[in-house]
């Protein structure tokens, strides 16, 4: 059992002393532990299970550690960095000696995140390294928005879990190449694009897809429930599984002719910063209930709805 606390100091602590620690964020709870130590961020992947190949973004609070870390700051990145941290975007800069190269797996890059949670914010600053956070669940299943959400996976695993509430974002960063000429969005997240474009002007979106990616965070199957997920026309889809026991996941109506309680909706304002927010504990929610099939609809594609978009697409892959 894992000591689920709000005592900023006794994280240090563990973090000092090697440990890795349920730690949270705006976007989810991240699995915690020294960036600069080999044997630390290999007790991260094993926790996880998560295959070498899958690069760990690194987490400080400030842009000065954050130059410790890295070769090149190019302006842009830097000015975008001031702009935005703390804040739920990750940027991709070439990687100093300092960062082992089993946290980039071998890549001459590191992805580099402030996040917006005080008491996370209040721990990074007093620690002398940065540290590997990849989300605390394991491999492939669905992110983590609670302290609750970490202890149920990994509770016989780390020692301590920083509680710091539901997180507000929910869904992981937006994650961005600045190593290349034209800054590159490789993974949709808790930034829009839209807002994006405002700042950088030109921007390339390149999205991996595929079973065995350099960035497997894009894995076509992701934060996948262990229940079968369908997306599409959410009352086309109830008709044709009326033999089964469904659970649904929609955008901003309630459907006639299902049992509430078996019906989540994400934002009954269309609100997407609240649909974001709600998406990951919905997911775990339904698929711990007596039901055979999740069936979701898709959000317009635009600002978060893209990202959520993202993820309920993932999860549906097997
Ligand atoms: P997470 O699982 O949320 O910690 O996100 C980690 C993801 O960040 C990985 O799955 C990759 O998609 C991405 N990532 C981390 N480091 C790099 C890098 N150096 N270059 C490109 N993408 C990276
Ligand atoms: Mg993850």
């Amino acid at each position: 059992m894992a000591k689920i606390s709000r005592d900023v100091s006794e994280a240090i602590e563990h973090l000092k002393n090697g440990e890795i620690i349920g730690l949270p964020t705006e976007t989810v709870y991240g699995l915690a532990g020294n960036a600069y130590d080999v044997n630390v961020v290999l007790k991260i992947f094993e926790a996880k299970k998560r295959p070498s190949f899958d690069p760990l973004i690194v987490h400080t609070d400030s842009v000065d550690k954050v130059r410790e870390f890295v070769s090149e700051f190019p302006s842009g990145a830097l000015e975008f960095g001031y702009q935005n941290w703390p804040g739920p975007v990750t940027l991709v800069l070439p990687k100093s000696s300092l960062i082992p190269d089993i946290v980039t797996s071998g890549l001459d890059t590191v992805a580099v995140r402030i996040p917006n949670h005080p008491m996370t914010l209040d721990v990074l600053a007093n620690l002398d390294f940065p540290v590997a956070a990849p989300s605390a669940n394991p491999f492939g299943y669905v992110s983590p928005t609670t302290a609750h959400h970490v202890n149920d996976s990994m509770a016989a695993i780390i020692p301590f879990i920083l509680d710091g509430g539901p997180t507000t974002i929910g869904i992981e960063s937006t994650i961005i190449d600045f190593s290349t000429q034209i800054p590159t969005i490789l993974r949709l997240g808790g930034m829009s694009v839209e807002d994006i474009q405002l700042q950088t002007g030109d921007v390339r979106i390149k999205l991996h897809q595929g079973s065995n990616p350099n960035a497997p965070g894009m894995l076509d199957s992701h934060y996948a429930p262990r229940k079968p997920l369908i997306i599409g026309n959410i009352s086309d889809m109830v008709e044709h599984h009326s033999d089964k026991k469904i659970g649904i996941i929609s955008w901003r109506d309630r459907i006639t002719g299902i049992n509430p309680a078996y019906q989540f909706i994400l934002s009954p304002t269309g609100d997407f910063m609240e649909a974001s927010k709600n998406l990951f504990a919905v997911l775990r929610k339904l698929d711990s209930m007596d039901v055979d099939i999740i069936i979701a609809e898709l959000l317009p594609d635009e600002f978060l709805g893209r990202a959520i978009n993202d993820r309920l697409r993932r999860a549906s892959q097997r």
